[in-house]
């Protein structure tokens, strides 16, 4: 396999018209679904990422919840509906996207998150202690009541980006890594911006929101299925990863500035894990991090199309759960309007 920061050199590519028709701006969480989703619709597209790799992308530093229900806490509707569209796809976008639900828990001392969170949100069961145990072994005797949300499903930025770029390489796309070019001198019918916060010079009002994160390992520690823990103050997730591995999450800070994690958020976040289980207090810690996550004022997504720009931006605090959606919808204008020019292009002849 190539290396991250050249052209992908493959063996089996196709051949990469000199003007692709599409040229993806961006290789996080959206341009990846979006350049997947638009080969599949069977357009050539080349993708061109600023970084070195992955690891400057606020995709890669993400937990990958798929959770359309939970997020109608705090999120607008047009989030929610995204999200289930974008459930109904993950699956064929990813033949093995886990889909085992997600499980809320709140300390047996605040019923009340609890109470608030289902009032909040929809398509969810209650659960005593028994039902908590049965769904989460490891979580028995811990919490008097829960909430599983059955649709529910979550991925792994980490395996789930390669296997992207995989897909794309083997269908002959090229992917440039470390690209600094001017998008203005892209060849490409059509252009589509997924830049996330790269994309200020097109969006003023797009505002970085700062998210902390740890991995850590314990192989003594099972789940199945993302687990989060409500808190009047510090509300926390546990999303399982293969061999011991857990991602921890996440702040929500108004912060813009350098990615850094601070001692007090890095304390909260192993706390609340050791809250949810005192085995995670055994736990190696692996990694702290911080992702910004490019949000609009108003939080939700935007698509703006802008000559033969398409720019798709805000994906906030979900952006792999909405992805498919958007990208779906992305492929959808791109291929009416090669239609239409293809009827105009015959009329006129
Ligand atoms: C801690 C944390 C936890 C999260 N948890 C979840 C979760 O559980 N579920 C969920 O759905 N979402 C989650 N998110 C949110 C999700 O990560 C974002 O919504 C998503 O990554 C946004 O996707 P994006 O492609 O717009 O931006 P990014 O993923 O940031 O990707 C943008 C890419 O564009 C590249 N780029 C920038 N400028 C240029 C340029 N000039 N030319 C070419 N490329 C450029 C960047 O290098 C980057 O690779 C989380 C985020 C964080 C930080």
């Amino acid at each position: 396999m190539a290396a991250m920061g050249e052209t992908m050199d493959l063996p089996h590519r196709r051949p990469v018209p000199h003007r692709p028709d599409v040229a993806v701006l961006g290789a996080g969480a959206m341009g990846l679904v979006a350049a997947v989703t638009l080969c599949r619709a069977g357009l050539s597209v080349a993708v061109y990422e600023r970084a070195p790799d992955f690891a400057q992308s606020a995709a890669w530093r993400s937990g990958g919840m798929l959770a359309p229900e939970c997020e109608a806490d705090g999120s607008e509707p047009v989030v929610v509906e995204l999200g289930r569209r974008s459930m109904a796809l993950w699956p064929e976008l990813l033949p093995d996207v886990s889909l085992q639900g997600t499980l809320v828990v709140a300390p047996p001392r605040d019923p009340a998150a609890l109470a608030r969170f289902a009032r909040q949100t929809t398509h969810h069961q209650a659960l005593d202690a028994a039902g908590i145990a049965a769904l989460e072994p490891l979580l028995a005797d811990r919490f008097r009541q829960g909430l599983f949300f059955a649709s529910e499903g979550h991925l792994d930025p980490r395996r789930v980006m390669p296997a992207l770029l995989a897909e794309l390489r083997d269908g002959g796309v090229p992917v440039t890594f470390d690209w600094s070019g001017d998008p203005a001198a892209l060849t490409a019918s059509r252009i589509v911006d997924a830049r996330g916060l790269g994309a200020r010079d097109r969006f003023p009002d797009l505002r970085g929101v700062k998210g902390e994160m740890a991995l850590v390992r314990n192989p003594e520690i099972t789940l199945a299925r993302p687990v989060r823990l409500l808190h009047h103050r510090y509300p926390l997730y546990v999303v399982p990863r293969a061999d011991g591995v857990f991602m921890i999450g996440a702040t929500t800070v108004e912060s813009d500035t350098a990615a850094t994690v601070t001692l007090r958020s890095a304390g909260e976040l192993l706390t609340q894990a050791y809250t949810l289980h005192p085995a995670f207090g055994e736990a190696e810690v692996l990694e702290f991090n911080a992702g910004l996550r490019p949000a609009f004022p108003d939080n939700n997504p935007r698509i703006e199309v802008d000559g033969r720009t398409v720019a798709v931006n805000g994906l906030y605090r979900h952006g792999w759960l909405i992805a498919p959606a958007l990208a779906a919808d992305v492929a959808a204008m791109i291929l009416a309007d090669r239609t239409e020019d293809a009827h105009a292009h015959h009329d006129q002849r």
